[in-house]
């Protein structure tokens, strides 16, 4: 790669045990020898050519478009059909792109310089506008065009298509890898892949995921830190690198993987059986959702449907709010995967940490987290909030849609809300616009007003849903992006349990379901508590699903309530949290281990607060 690519390791550095964090990009633990992508030897020439040579130059440059065609095709047709084949079809189109041709060619025309040099120039261009832009889709596909501005670059220099080869079971790591690189490795059947640039959308990590390869990216300055052939440790269930483990460690994350492994393979067959207890009590599982990927991870994972959309990424990374018709077809497509579930979207909830560019005037004041966020913006920006209803609205005509509103907090703000909904339906019959009319209509209690006040709230919506993410926050006064309370972060406090059954009672009065879609719902350490609390449906994200349902199929309902009897009457939540373990832990050790509860004792933890020394954790 140019100009992007990983410095060498330096040879000055202790080369002595590390241990980084990174971002878990596709889940499992890979164990192998690292094999390091270094692709920064090319030198990019520069040099003037004479008017007579342009053609010849010109020449040399389509040649090396179409060689690169050809090398893209080539792995394309060693791959099965599915998402990665589009990718690399994507990348031919960009080197089809007349656009590009006529720039370097009239570079090369008009500057009179090598095509080598003219093409560098124009890429670079195309990426810098890429990585400026303000969609984030847009942003990562800067990446796509370096790729394939060096592929060419090679077959100019008549450097070969430089195949990644790494031998089975190594550990690959690169500052960055390209799609088609990723598809390579698919074929070598390496152990890991780990690279320092990336997030969860950039497609070296779809990639990674639908080919099932563990994965960490976002790893910064590990290449510099890494030679090719150290044992590496890849642990893409928390995030985690470990680079030159002693034996001792090797042994511990192979008995991580094995067990890993068995136990992902046990859980995932029960997939498309129904989640019932031992006595016959059904919970309904549903995913949590902000992207197109975790949808299709919801089918994968057996989900009864979608108990929480999170729209806002819909607005996020754009210069404009989305129109009534992108929601509509946004919606309906997610419909459609769905089919024949139910899928629970919930209107925008920006504001705090999820900012659009375009209402940041609008900001939440001192305090966001408890300014002008979530409703309370959606009904300040009233048109944007009947845009997202109205397109909503049409889109349940294609299938079992409810609409969910956040950040609720009494009954004036509720009906505001209820208001527009009727705005929103006549306004779409007075433009003549199908849409249905008896969409379920519930809430989030995430704030402790609407809990303690639920019995208000509850004769006025269809359902409830309880964020517990943000109930926790505002109950117990700790910032739930901070870390330095972390440790006061008690999700069987007392208080948080008291306001669950308050809840409860008031859906279970007014005769309307009550979910739960906060993190807690995917803990498996609380899904006796909150089962035996008397909370029927369960939404989390697609991957914790299967887990879940684990559990809920070897318990009894009986034994669930117990507990959550005793849990309820503890004095505190350190309290109810030690009964909780004391009763599951010995029933379900796997479960809390792999789902991430106790993740943090094993063999992560260990490696993070061994001797990695200062600087080390990423
Ligand atoms: C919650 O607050 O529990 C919730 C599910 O919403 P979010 O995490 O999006 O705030
Ligand atoms: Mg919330």
């Amino acid at each position: 790669m140019i100009a992007r690519g990983a410095d060498p390791p330096d040879a000055s550095q202790s080369l002595g045990r590390r241990a980084c964090r990174g971002i878990a990009a596709s889940p499992g633990i890979g164990i192998g020898p690292a094999y390091l992508v270094d692709r920064r030897r090319i030198q990019v020439p520069h040099y003037a050519i004479e008017r007579a040579a342009v053609r010849d130059e010109i020449g040399r440059f389509r040649e090396a478009l179409r060689a690169t065609q050809e090398q893209l095709e080539a792995i394309k047709a060693r791959l099965p059909h599915g998402e990665h084949r589009q990718i690399l079809k994507a990348q031919q189109m960009m080197l089809r792109d007349p656009d590009l041709m006529h720039d370097v060619e009239g570079r090369i025309r008009d500057q009179l310089v090598n095509a080598e040099w003219a093409m560098i120039e124009v890429a670079g261009d195309v990426e810098r506008t890429l990585r400026e832009a303000a969609d984030e889709q847009f942003r990562e596909r800067s990446s796509d065009v370096a790729h394939l501005a060096d592929q060419v670059l090679r077959n100019l220099l008549g450097a070969g298509d430089c195949r990644i080869d790494p031998p089975a079971g190594a550990i690959v790591i690169a500052y960055d890898l390209s799609p088609a690189d990723t598809a390579e490795l698919a074929r070598a059947d390496v152990g890991g892949i780990v690279t320092e640039v990336g997030g969860r959308t950039s497609h070296s990590a779809i990639m990674a995921r639908s080919l099932e390869i563990p994965a960490v990216v976002g790893v910064e300055g590990l290449t510099k830190n890494v030679q090719t052939s150290d044992m590496v440790v890849v642990d893409g269930i928390h995030g985690c690198v470990v680079v030159r483990p002693d034996p001792v460690e090797v042994a511990r994350w192979e008995e991580a993987r094995r067990r890993y492994d068995a136990f992902e393979d046990r859980v995932q067959r029960d997939h498309a059986l129904p989640a019932t207890t031992l006595d016959g009590v059904h919970v309904t599982l549903r995913a949590n959702a902000a992207l197109d990927e975790e949808v299709a991870s919801a089918v994968f994972h057996g989900a009864e449907g979608v108990g929480l959309y999170r729209t806002e990424y819909v607005f996020m990374n754009r210069k404009a709010p989305p129109s009534e018709e992108e929601h509509y077809r946004h919606a309906k497509a997610i419909l459609r995967r769905l089919s024949p579930h139910p899928v629970t979207f919930r209107t925008f909830d920006l504001g705090a940490d999820k900012v659009a560019g375009y209402v940041r005037d609008v900001h939440g004041g001192e305090n966001p987290a408890l300014g002008v966020r979530s409703l309370r913006l959606a009904l300040r920006e009233r048109e944007m909030f009947i845009d997202q209803i109205k397109g909503l609205l049409r889109a349940a005509l294609h299938g079992p849609l409810r609409i969910m509103l956040p950040f609720v907090s009494g009954r004036e703000e509720l009906e505001a809300a209820l208001a527009v909904f009727e705005e929103a339906k006549a306004r779409l019959a007075e433009d003549g616009m199908a849409h249905a009319v008896d969409v379920p209509v519930g809430i989030m209690i995430e704030i402790p007003a609407a809990a303690l006040a639920a019995d208000r709230l509850a004769p006025l919506v269809d359902f409830f849903s309880i964020g517990t993410n943000d109930l926790i926050q505002y109950t117990l006064a700790i910032d739930r992006e901070n870390d330095d309370v972390g440790y006061l972060y008690e999700p069987l406090h007392p208080a948080v349990l008291q306001q669950l059954r308050i809840v409860r009672d008031a859906a279970d009065r007014a005769g309307i379901p009550v979910s739960l879609c906060g993190e807690m719902a995917a803990d498996p350490r609380y899904t006796w508590v909150l089962v035996g609390l008397g909370l029927r449906e369960l939404s989390m994200h697609p991957s914790a699903i299967p887990v879940v349902k684990n559990i809920v199929r070897q318990s009894s309902f009986d034994e669930m309530k117990a507990l959550a009897e005793q849990v309820v009457a503890a004095s505190s939540g350190r309290e109810a949290e030690a009964l909780v373990r004391e009763v599951v832990a010995p029933r379900f050790r796997e479960h809390l281990e792999h789902g991430g509860a106790d993740g943090l004792d094993s063999a992560f933890e260990s490696a993070l607060d061994a001797d990695a020394g200062p600087g080390t954790k990423t």
